[in-house]
């Protein structure tokens, strides 16, 4: 059967029934805000992708982090401040997949679970042979472990159909336990052994990970009152800042720059308040309590600056934020915070160096958008406060982070991207490719970058290959493909030595070293949708 784009979404919260407390309100009330928005890009997306429409597949959501123990944790924080991001994420991956017409069953229950898969009651009770009635299954790295039980056996049979939604991402060096033991890329997660593509992303953070993303708000707000082909905004700003921190110990310690910001600007915060306490906050605070999201949106929009307090990282309020009109202030962290010196990214299965608060907005939105300080120069912070307000902006919204623009890569996702076939993937196609040489202590993720492109590892294949090298005019006293490293193909200029990938799991983009030059398959990429390259949907 044909996958066929939907018009209405009302199934879709039948679908959502069994979503219990705080969590199941938060997703239901943000698919239904965003509906017609999801509807109208539904419409487009029917018109340009007709040639390409793909079969419909049985799909089951299985968010781990909201089921059992750690599941009631999560759900009691989201209404006191807790984080949200993930439910974004699950709600409109979920009307995603329901617009582009797949069958979706959702659950939050261990037991359930079980159920819906075919398995017995108890654990590791599946024979290999069990027919999974399900072509996909998006989890969470706590879903894999459930999985894991309810499967038994057939859990590594079926692993090519699991997608895992994990916000900052998995490297390969931390995907495969054994090179991961042996190179110190150990970690509590990671060591699953998926391709790294089957991992998606909140932000496109490493090209190894599908970048999965979520939408950005701006649409739906402005529907219900201007016509479609009208310009956004600009909204009625009033001389306000609003501080990005649902918690107050988010605010601790940066008091001075607070200040420095109230001095401009009236400054408002949505930080929890227990019942019969008030949060601790510098007294020339305006504070909403924490806000729904339909309110905290309708804030934004009549704020001029949206106040990054170096935490949370990297997640979706700022794009909302800008989305509305809203210029992002952030902190920048020199030296950058990583798995190295923080405690949030300590044991995270990926290397990156976090530059900033929101590191996507910073180098990917940017200037007059985004703005990045060193938060304990009064000088600097004050002079950039004062340049912001001498700024206009317009809402903006990236195109990866629209609802068209999700549908688009989901769609592309689930048509192309094949991790049951032990053949090297045919997608993005060979023509896509442009190998890049990089120099010595770069990864690929940089040298593609600097040369206005994205690291795609679809196309690691390609040149992995003795003809490469000489096709860079390389010539290799040795071939080495004895050895596992993640960041082969490589050419070593001390004894001239080139260096084969043996093992495809660890194909990388993230990596580099001071002792090798790596070949990089890099492609272009859609204006505003690093995702897809221009001529390959
Ligand atoms: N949000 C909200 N009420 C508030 C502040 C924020 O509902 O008072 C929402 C906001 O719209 C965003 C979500 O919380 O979509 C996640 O926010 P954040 O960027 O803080 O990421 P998190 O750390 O929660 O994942």
């Amino acid at each position: 059967e044909k996958a066929e784009v939907q018009t209405t979404l009302r199934p879709l919260y039948e679908v959502f029934g069994g979503i219990q407390g705080p969590a199941g309100r938060f997703i239901r009330s943000r698919v239904e805000r965003l509906s017609t928005c999801w509807i109208k890009a539904g419409h487009r997306i029917r018109e340009n992708t007709t040639k390409t429409t793909s079969q419909q597949k049985r799909v089951l959501l299985y968010p781990g982090v909201l089921s059992g123990g750690v599941g009631q944790r999560f759900g009691a924080m989201v209404d006191q401040g807790g984080p949200l991001g993930e439910l974004v994420q699950w709600a409109d991956l979920s009307a995603s997949l329901f617009i582009l017409g797949h069958n979706l069953t959702f659950t939050t229950s261990q037991n359930h679970l079980h159920s819906v898969i075919g398995a017995a009651p108890g654990k590791g009770s599946c024979p290999i042979q069990m027919p999974l009635p399900f072509d996909l299954i998006y989890t969470d790295y706590h879903g894999l472990a459930h999985l894991q039980g309810a499967m038994g056996l057939a859990f590594q049979h079926y692993q090519c159909r699991f997608r895992i939604l994990d916000s900052f991402g998995t490297e390969p060096a931390f995907n495969l336990g054994t090179y991961a033991r042996s190179h110190g890329y150990n970690t509590l997660w990671g060591s699953w052994r998926l391709q790294p593509l089957q991992y998606m992303t909140m932000f496109p953070h490493t090209p190894d990970n599908s970048f999965l993303g979520f939408v950005s708000e701006e649409v739906m707000v402005e529907q219900e009152e201007r016509e479609e082909e009208v310009e956004p905004g600009p909204y009625r700003k009033d001389n306000t800042a609003v501080v990005y921190g649902k918690q107050d110990y988010m605010w601790q310690g940066k008091e001075r720059y607070l200040e420095l910001i109230s001095q401009e600007l009236e400054t408002h915060g949505t930080v929890y308040q227990p019942p019969g306490h008030s949060a601790q906050l510098p007294s020339n605070i305006i504070n909403h309590g924490l806000l729904t999201q339909d309110q905290f949106l309708q804030l934004l929009r009549r704020t001029k600056v949206f106040v990054g307090l170096g935490f949370p990282y990297e997640g979706p309020a700022p794009l909302e934020a800008i989305a509305l009109g809203c210029v992002f202030l952030q902190p920048r962290f020199q030296p950058p915070r990583s798995s190295e010196n923080s405690d949030f990214y300590k044991g995270k299965p990926t290397t990156r160096q976090v530059s900033s608060q929101h590191p996507y907005a910073e180098e990917f939105i940017g200037k007059p958008y985004v703005w990045t300080v060193d938060m304990t120069n009064t000088t600097d912070v004050q002079e950039t406060v004062r340049a912001i307000l001498r700024t206009e902006v317009k809402p903006f919204t990236p195109r990866e982070f629209t609802s068209e623009g999700m549908l688009e890569r989901v769609h592309a996702y689930i048509t192309h991207q094949d991790f049951c076939s032990v053949s090297f993937p045919t997608w993005p196609p060979e023509s896509a490719l442009r190998i890049h040489l990089g120099p010595l202590g770069q990864s690929c993720v940089s040298v593609c970058r600097r040369a206005s492109l994205v690291c795609e590892p679809a196309l690691f294949h390609h040149l992995n290959d003795p003809a490469a090298f000489t096709r860079l005019g390389l010539s290799c006293s040795s071939m080495d493909q004895e050895v596992d490293n993640h960041l082969f193909p490589a050419y070593s200029p001390w004894g001239r030595r080139c260096g084969l990938q043996r093992e495809r799991l660890l194909f990388s983009c993230a990596g580099s070293d001071p002792v090798h030059r790596r070949l990089c398959p890099c492609r272009a990429h859609r204006a505003g949708q690093v995702a897809l390259c221009p001529d390959c949907l």
